[in-house]
């Protein structure tokens, strides 16, 4: 069997920010790898700690952050440590990321074609214009962006959506980078779109071996496009599993949730999803429990006292969930251990 081998491994990582209300612990101690040419899912609603912890491993967390502590390691550097000036070495060309809205990456002022020739030059300044130029016509090409020649002259307006976010995808492979951090870079487009680029981002990582990270509230999404899945809930990761293991065995309540609220194509349109009911926790003040538990049909009184461990129940498979520990009771309300 072949063995994987980590490009990126974070160890405990906890991330907060002060506010006026008191300290929002964002992240709560989260550990993960990422696999060389692999695509990891990283999967839950807004609050759970997915964007922050990809902006950590960045170091674009706004001032208000703090990493307080873990370890980040990439290429034999604890990215928590490197300086600021090796910061902005890594990112663009070891590690880049796209984002929701290219509009607010992209320079509105300048053409979209220069804009990432000077990512190539920020990074290759012995590289000539007209190399740089070169590269960029290819790269657009190959994100299918049409008549490349006559678009690298546009402005950011005279592009669609769509459009937009293959510009930003050329940008980010502009220095062949190792790792993409791609967060919710399709939510914003209709689905044909977001089908050509799942497809295209998985031609690259083919064709340049890159690792990526995809962050998304949707698990439709993950199945098309991710090799493992990682899924967040309350700044804690929930479960980590392979896109089989996560579709065929969910092994949390919360995952079994997020599978219920997937459209399925041939699903009458006039039924209602099933949107897990309840809010996310306060993070200003977390549950010392299982985070899930004010959600959660299976809940049990120990839920809202302990934190379940976070356990193996398969290969590669782990969760955290007092329902899967071994002594767990099976009767008619455990759906891990049914009678
Ligand atoms: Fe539900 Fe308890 Fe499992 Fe949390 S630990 S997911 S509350 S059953």
């Amino acid at each position: 069997m072949e063995t994987m081998e980590p490009i990126l491994k974070i160890d405990n990582l906890k991330t907060s920010f002060m506010t006026s209300n008191g300290e929002v612990q964002a992240v709560r101690g989260v550990s993960f790898s990422v696999n060389k040419g692999e695509i990891l899912g990283i999967v839950g609603e807004s609050g759970s700690g997915k964007s922050v912890t990809s902006m950590s491993i960045l170091r674009l967390l706004a001032d208000t952050a703090k990493i307080k502590e873990g370890t980040i390691s990439f290429g034999g550097e604890n990215l928590i440590e490197v300086s600021k000036k090796r910061m902005r070495q890594i990112r663009g060309e070891k590690i880049s990321m796209i984002f929701q809205d290219p509009m607010s990456s992209l320079n509105p002022l300048i053409p979209v074609g220069k804009q990432v020739e000077e990512m190539i030059r920020e990074h290759h300044p012995d590289r000539s214009r007209e190399d740089a130029k070169k590269e960029v016509l290819e790269l657009f090409e190959k994100v299918r962006i049409p008549e490349p020649e006559k678009r690298y002259k546009c402005f950011p307006h005279e592009f669609s959506g769509g459009m937009r976010q293959r510009v930003m995808i050329a940008m980010a492979l502009a220095n062949k980078p190792e790792l993409l951090i791609a967060d919710e870079p399709t939510t914003a487009l209709d689905v044909t779109i977001q089908d050509q680029i799942l497809k295209q981002l998985r031609e690259l990582e083919k064709e340049y071996g890159t690792s990526i990270i995809f962050i998304t509230h949707d698990l439709g999404v993950v199945a098309e496009l991710c090799d493992r899945v990682i899924v967040m809930y309350g700044g804690l990761i929930m479960e980590e599993a392979s896109i089989f293991d996560i579709f065929e065995h969910p092994g949390h309540p919360y995952t079994m949730g997020l599978l219920a609220s997937i459209p399925d194509v041939e699903q009458d349109k006039s039924v209602r999803l099933m949107p897990i009911p309840g809010s996310p926790p306060d993070m200003t003040n977390p549950p010392k429990g299982c985070p899930f538990a004010p959600r959660c049909p299976y809940a049990r009184k120990v839920c809202a006292q302990e934190l379940p461990e976070f356990v193996q129940v398969g290969e590669a498979h782990k969760t955290r969930c007092f329902l899967q520990y071994p002594d767990a009771p099976a009767d008619e309300h455990n759906p891990f251990r049914k009678q």
